[in-house]
């Protein structure tokens, strides 16, 4: 049966938002994501707006290490006493605040402005209590759900595909104005191959790391 999926949705860089899903277990929530820093406060009345209250948080999954995703694991972590579980090649960019622990190296440009806008900040930094890595049974981790590799947005981009055949995408997929491979590319070869990955799936919904979701037939017509 399919688990209760509640959207949060965060803003951040001005105009960009971000979302965060929170899922209902059997005794509580598991929360995909977290969203950026600035989002704080939104996320965390959000959380308790839908009934999750300090101790009803099991668990927080990260789909990856960007600061737009994990800005509040760490805050969240001590607030509701919840460990964070993420992808194990991300782990670098969360305990380091660096995007490019886990991307090709930038070029001057990129290095230059990366700091100054989309860096986790050194007090929300932290170490996973638990990595996986790709095929996992997130079952530990209060889901029932298998951890899916889908790099190219970063090494360590990954699916939480649950039972019910949602598939939380992290930054794979976007879906601002239509269903499409996100903008932000590190490895467009990998992206690619993981996009093919997600069309072999029998998928219910895709839920993307910014923007609706949608169906895979959705992504299909829309990117013929
Ligand atoms: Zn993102």
């Amino acid at each position: 049966m399919a688990q209760p999926i509640t959207t949060i949705t965060a803003r951040f860089m001005l105009f960009m938002t971000v979302n965060c899903y929170l899922v209902a277990v059997d005794d509580g929530f598991v929360l995909i994501d977290t969203g950026p820093v600035g989002g704080r406060a939104a996320i965390e009345n959000a959380l308790l707006q839908a009934g999750c209250q300090p101790g009803r948080l099991k668990q927080i999954i990260l789909t990856h290490g960007d600061f737009d995703h994990c800005g509040n694991a760490a805050y969240l972590r001590d607030k509701f006493n919840a460990p964070i579980a993420m992808p194990r090649p991300d782990a670098g960019m969360v305990e380091n605040g660096d995007m490019f622990a886990s991307r090709q190296p930038p070029g001057p440009i990129m290095k230059a402005i990366v700091p100054l806008v989309s860096r986790l900040p050194q007090a929300d930094r932290f170490t996973p209590d638990a990595v996986f890595d790709d095929g996992a049974d997130l079952a530990e981790y209060g889901l029932d759900a298998t951890a899916i590799a889908l790099p190219g947005h970063c090494r360590g981009n990954t699916g939480i595909l649950t039972a019910a055949g949602d598939l939380f995408c992290g930054d794979l997929f976007g879906n601002l104005n239509k269903p499409e491979i996100w903008s932000l590319v590190d490895d467009a070869a990998a992206m690619q191959a993981s996009a093919e990955k997600v069309k072999t799936l029998d998928l219910r919904l895709i839920y993307p790391g910014h923007g609706k979701p949608f169906t895979l037939a959705e992504y299909v017509n829309a990117n013929p």
